[in-house]
Formats: C-alpha cells, structure tokens, sequence
C-alpha cells in the first residue's frame, strides 16, 4: 500500500495514511449564565482558535489502536476513555463501517488545561477517520457527530473566531477583520478539572464572592472588527478566571506578571484554566511578555490566532 498524503475528504477511501492538524482553543469572552435543569451553564462565548497544535495520524488497521507521544504521555488513557477512540467510533456508528484504524495521537496541547486539548483530538478524529474510510461526510454531518462528544467539538471543526452558546456546542462564524493577534501562552504545572471549576464558580456566587457577570459579548465582537489590541485587550473577560484562580492561587502572579512586568494589553486565564493568555502588540512584545511570565510557568509560547479547525494536510 503507498503512503501518499490524502489530501481532501471527497467520499473516496485513502489509502495511505491521513494527517490531521487541529488547533489549541482560547475563549476571548467566557459569560457563565445560571445552572440548567440538565447540569449545564448557559454559556456565550467568543471561541479562538490559536496556533498551538495537536496531530492525528490515522492509517488502515485490523482493528481500532491508539499510540500516542508528547503532552500526557503515560497519563493519558489510550482506551475508550480517550476522546480519539470514542470519536472513532461515534464516527464508525453512524457511517455504519467497521472502527478499523491504527492512530497515532501527537500531543503539543496539555492536558486538562482549559485550551480544549482532548476536544481537538476528537474534532482531528473525526476529520481523520471520515478521510480514512472514505465515508464522505459533510462538514454539517461531522458537526451533529462533534456535538455529541464534547461542548467544544464543534468549534475545533471550524476552528477561526466564533460565537458559541446553549453549553458552547451552538457555534456561528464572528465577523471580524483579517488581524492576526499575537498570544503569549503560559502552560502551568498540572491541571484544573473544568467540573470542578464550574463548582468553584458556583460556591463564589452563592457566598457574593465572585465578580460581577460578564454578560453580553458586545463590547468584545465590536473590537474584534478593529485592528488595535489595546481595545481587544479592554474587551477580553473569563467569568470563570475568579474559580480558577481560587483553585490555583499563584495564577494570580502568571497574570500578574504579564500585566505590569510584560505589558501585556490583557492577561487572563484561558476556559476553565490553569493556562494563562497575554495578549501582545507583535512577536517582538511576546518575547518581552514571555520573559516577564516564564519565572511562573511550566513552559511559555508564543501563537497567533484565529487559525482554521481540523483540516488534513
Ligand atoms: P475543556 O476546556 O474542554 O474542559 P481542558 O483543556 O480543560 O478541556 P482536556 O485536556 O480537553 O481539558 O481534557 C480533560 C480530560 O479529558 C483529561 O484530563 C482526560 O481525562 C480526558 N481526555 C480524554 N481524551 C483526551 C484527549 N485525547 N486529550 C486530553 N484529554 C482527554
């Protein structure tokens, strides 16, 4: 069997193997409505899809394997636990084919870390596997399947800017102008359950100890149509940064740091947390920003943002 490239999903079976990039995620305006009778909150978010990348390598196998190599390696379960397994065969189900495939998961994105690491992994699956077996699902078609996996999946099909609500899975395409943002993204030591954050968030409220709601995302997708980050900087907000920082205190000094030591136009915490994100001028502000944060990080990178979802290639 040759091992050429498939380029594009187009309803015929590749042959060899299928590569599937699939970006981090950074919400830009996170508004945590009240508790739904189903246990969720009604969320409206600005989702961001940024330049750090996981890999989905899926080639024709006797049966479904998953190998894995980079973040998480060793603490990451390989079997239906994972989201790429459970993609897979959400995929397999619905297209009526045999879940046959060896994947090889690699892993720039951590874990539990707020950047929808395991969400991309299920949303480059599905991309992946739908190349791999021929099966000729519309980006529609893998959207309804995304739903069902996980709040975030959705968006990491589609990846760019986007409005999400109902518990995020509802995603629009935001109007924005062609910028390229520069993040400074700072990984932490371990990670914060996103259910335990939303509880944190919950206890906050009933004590009167969290700030005040965020709201609407207005003032947000109105600087998003301008090109100067220090009006983005001003609009960007996490309701959930108050949880996440009383979780993981020394947050309060990555952010801290970013602020006034690198002259970030904004700091925050990305999704449930403990990744922090500092918004720059230019790349030559990130390596300012990145040095003032890498005393309180595990790690510090530099990416742009929006970049397209889950694509082959
Ligand atoms: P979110 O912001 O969507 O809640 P997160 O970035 O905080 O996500 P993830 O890394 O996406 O967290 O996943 C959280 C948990 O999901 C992990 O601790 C792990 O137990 C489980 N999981 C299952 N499959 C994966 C995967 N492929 N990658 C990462 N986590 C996975």
């Amino acid at each position: 069997m040759t091992e050429a490239w498939a380029l594009e999903s187009d309803g015929q079976l590749a042959l060899g193997p299928v590569r599937v990039r699939v970006p981090a995620k950074i919400n830009l305006h996170l508004s945590v409505g009240p508790l739904r009778g189903d246990g969720y909150h009604e969320l409206q978010t600005v989702y961001h899809a940024i330049s750090i990348f996981d890999e989905i390598t899926a080639r024709h196998g006797d049966s479904l394997v998953l190998t894995m190599q980079g973040e998480g390696q060793g603490e990451l379960e390989l079997d239906d636990r994972n989201l790429v397994v459970r993609a897979a065969q959400a995929l397999a189900t619905s297209a009526k084919v045999e879940p046959k495939a060896r994947l090889h998961l690699r892993k720039q994105i951590p874990l539990a870390a707020g950047l929808a690491g395991g969400s991309a992994d299920a949303a480059a699956t599905l991309v992946a596997c739908d190349a791999l077996w021929g099966t000729g699902y519309s980006r529609a078609d893998l959207a309804k399947i995304a739903e069902t996996l996980g709040s975030d999946v959705p968006f990491l099909l589609h990846g760019g800017t986007a409005l999400g609500t109902g518990r995020g899975e509802a995603v629009s395409p935001v109007l924005a102008r062609a910028n390229k943002w520069h993040w400074v993204v700072a990984f932490a030591d371990g990670g914060l359950s996103t259910p335990e954050v939303y509880r944190e968030l919950d206890r906050l409220r009933a004590a009167g100890a969290a700030p005040k709601p965020l709201g609407s995302a207005d003032a947000l997708l109105a600087a998003l149509r301008q090109r100067d980050p220090a009006e983005l900087g001003a609009a960007l907000g996490n309701d959930l940064e108050a949880a996440a920082v009383s979780l993981k205190p020394e947050l309060a000094a990555t952010l801290q740091a970013g602020r006034k030591e690198g002259g970030a136009h904004a700091a925050l915490v990305s999704g449930s947390g403990p990744t922090c994100v500092f918004l720059a001028t230019d790349a030559t502000h990130g390596e300012q920003i990145a040095e003032a944060v890498s005393p309180h990080a595990r790690s510090v990178h530099l990416a742009q943002g929006p970049v397209p979802g889950a694509r082959v290639g």
